[in-house]
């Protein structure tokens, strides 16, 4: 281990896949690109908010450092970010092009045009603003995923008003906090949605999150705007509840949309909430609008004529801000949105999808990967997935075994996968591959992108050399970051620019390999010590899902008299593994086998002291590991906060089952 690295580096990985001379030909993505930035940073990020977005008046000034750690970026420049992601394509004569194709979960479709998105997005903001909301008014939008997601986010933004997404399946608690937090003006949702085969009502929980409470503020929301979507009874309230269709009905479908100034805020949206309280990350609108465009053109090899993209994420997290709305609108995609679960009716749902609209960018997460892998290869493989040219991964470090069966048995062994380091805070994609550019090695993000410059560093921040462990950070601002935490500046400069002064803590462990490429090695909250030496998470959990009887692994530090602290691993087996586990010499078996594997892989350090089969592993709602849970109960401890939990059961699970004979 280098003397000043403070992570270990545990995993050597040595499969890589250049790309194919026909991809390469073709990419959008240049080398070049790398070099034109590095000389000359400002001037390319000039260059990209010219070429991909339109100004209503040109910006004189790029980058504006003078305030750090809050950075203006083409601050003299005006522009609309509805009117980009709209108007401009059918003013250009592509009002005929799809925009959206939208999959109910029933199975009801809908095709939607740049022309039919412009009039339903103007009217929606006459509709808007007819009920008193002003540029600079917060609106919080909670949804389902549906046509009329991406309309109320761009009606929103069309009148410089911040929207605040709250994830669909939050609870009434977490939509109350977040409406205090925006001090929102306008709500809207809808009636329910299609989940798991049935309606799920949504209209009840802001019901609930607005009605005053003993001692505490009341509301400062004056309407709800409720979209129809299942027909389902629905309480209302006269005078301050109105239907999405009638508001609209009425409005006229010309809007001149209301020009701002590129640092005119576009949105708020809190963090997943995997490490703690979610934070409320502001994002203003010239920089991030470049960053998106730029990223989701070239990371994904966007061709707007001629591919269909698909991203997964839902419009509550920043992948659906980013790369289901503003990108690729921007960008002028056609792209497909669904509403349900991966599983309805039947588990080959979205691999029919692909089929059926021959999608030929897919953008999803790891953990879906993992459950895809973990019901089997014959369900993708009954669908065409030919379409596919083009793979990508958010959200948490992939597994490098579940990096290969998704090149393998989505993308048919050919289809470049990009593995995107992001953060609701960095706005855009900051670390990827670029396809046709890179030559991909399985489990890393790889390069920080033209224009981004990032580095691992040791406690004293210093770069750590080629094969050495630390932190991520970001050196120098870019254009899509975070203006600041609303309503709190002191928490922003706190939580990332108080861990090393004047650069940007991510709060992810990272590791450099011989080459210089980046691994991301999960959370430096989870980092266990054993020993005295470091540890990550990923990497133990790479080598874990490694072994072929575990489906998902997740290891967490448990206090340890002699070592400080212990490795114990959180194991889900595949199918009939997990029954044999499930007897006393089938435990001891599974036990010794998934220590070996482990000490064989990557050393016996990392060999966990403990491992415990479980049925399921704590999720966050964007599907992220709660490692935190996990510690919990490892020292059994009371579990916490588990507010952000997709499912509040499992850990009951958990703990009933560790209780038990297993
Ligand atoms: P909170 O900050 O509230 O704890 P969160 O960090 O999960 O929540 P997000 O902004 O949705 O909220 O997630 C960003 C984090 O997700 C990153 O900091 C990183 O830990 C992880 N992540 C995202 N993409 C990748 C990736 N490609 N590889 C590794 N980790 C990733
Ligand atoms: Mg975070």
């Amino acid at each position: 281990m280098p003397e000043n690295s403070s992570l270990e580096n545990l995993l050597t990985e040595t499969r890589s896949f250049p790309p194919s001379p026909e991809f390469a030909a073709q990419a959008n993505a240049q080398a070049g690109m790398y070099d034109e930035a590095r000389a000359d940073r400002l001037a390319f990020w000039a260059k990209q908010a010219n070429e991909l977005l339109t100004w209503k008046t040109p910006f004189t000034q790029t980058l504006d450092w003078s305030d750090a750690p809050v950075a203006r970026w083409f601050a003299d420049g005006t522009l609309n970010a509805a009117y980009n992601a709209v108007d401009r394509h059918v003013e250009a004569g592509r009002g005929d092009r799809v925009a959206i194709h939208f999959e109910g979960e029933p199975g009801d479709t809908r095709t939607v045009t740049y022309a039919d998105l412009q009039r339903e997005v103007s009217r929606a903001a006459n509709a808007i603003a007819a009920l008193g909301v002003e540029s600079g008014d917060r609106v919080v939008i909670y949804l389902p995923m549906l046509v009329e997601s991406v309309v109320a986010m761009l009606a929103c933004a069309r009148l410089g008003a911040p929207h605040s997404v709250v994830f669909g399946g939050f609870s009434a608690d977490a939509l109350r906090s977040r409406i205090a937090d925006a001090e929102a003006k306008l709500v809207i949702t809808a009636d329910g949605g299609y989940r798991r085969g049935a309606p799920s009502a949504l209209k009840p929980a802001v019901d609930e999150a607005l009605e005053p409470r003993d001692g505490e503020a009341p509301t400062t929301v004056e309407h709800v705007l409720v979209v129809k979507r299942t027909g389902q009874d629905t309480a209302w309230t006269e005078g301050r509840d109105i239907w999405w269709d009638d508001a609209l009905e009425s409005a006229d479908v010309r809007h001149e949309p209301v020009w701002v100034e590129a640092e005119h805020p576009l949105y708020i949206l809190h963090t997943s909430g995997t490490t703690g309280k979610p934070k409320g990350i502001l994002h203003t609108t010239g920089g991030y609008l470049t960053q998106a465009a730029f990223t989701h053109k070239n990371v994904f090899d966007l061709k707007a004529e001629t591919d269909v993209y698909w991203c997964t994420a839902d419009i509550g997290w920043v992948t659906g801000h980013s790369y289901v709305v503003y990108g690729p609108l921007i960008n002028g995609a056609t792209q497909l949105i669904y509403e349900g679960t991966p599983d309805t009716p039947h588990r080959g749902r979205w691999w029919e999808l692909v089929e059926k609209y021959k999608v030929s960018i897919l953008y999803t997460a790891p953990t879906a990967i993992r459950t895809c892998m973990k019901w089997g290869e014959d369900i993708p493989a009954k669908f065409d997935l030919s379409s596919l040219r083009v793979l990508g991964s958010v959200g948490e470090p992939i597994n490098p075994e579940a990096w290969m069966w998704y090149r393998r048995v989505i993308g048919g062994d050919k289809a470049p996968i990009v593995d995107t380091w992001w953060q609701t805070e960095t706005g855009a994609i900051m670390i990827s591959p670029l396809p046709g550019v890179t030559a991909t090695k399985p489990g890393s993000a790889q390069v920080p992108l033209p224009g981004i410059v990032a580095d691992v560093v040791d406690d004293e921040a210093h770069s750590v050399p080629n094969g050495g462990g630390g932190y991520l950070v970001l050196s120098e601002p870019w254009p899509s970051m975070l203006r600041g935490i609303w309503g709190d500046l002191e928490r922003y400069k706190d939580t990332y620019w108080s861990r090393f002064p004047g650069i940007y803590f991510a709060g992810d462990g990272a590791k450099k390999d011989d080459d210089g490429d980046i691994w991301l090695l999960g959370r430096v909250d989870d980092v266990m010590n054993v020993s005295g030496h470091r540890l990550s998470t990923t990497e133990i959990e790479s080598a874990l899902v490694s072994h072929e009887i575990v489906a998902e692994a997740a290891v967490v530090g448990a206090a340890d008299e002699t070592t400080g602290q212990a490795v114990v691993a959180f194991v889900i087996l595949r199918g009939e593994h997990a029954d044999r586990a499930a007897t006393e010499d089938g435990s001891t078996e599974v036990q010794t086998a998934l220590r070996n594997h482990v000490a064989k892989e990557i050393g016996p350090i990392a060999k966990p002291r403990r491992i415990l089969v479980v049925p399921e592993l704590p999720k966050t709602r964007s599907g992220k590991i709660m490692r935190r849970l996990l510690r919990d109960v490892a020292e059994n401890r009371t579990v916490g906060d588990a507010t952000t939990l997709a499912d509040s059961s499992v850990m009951d699970l958990i703990s009933a089952g560790l209780a038990g004979p297993a």
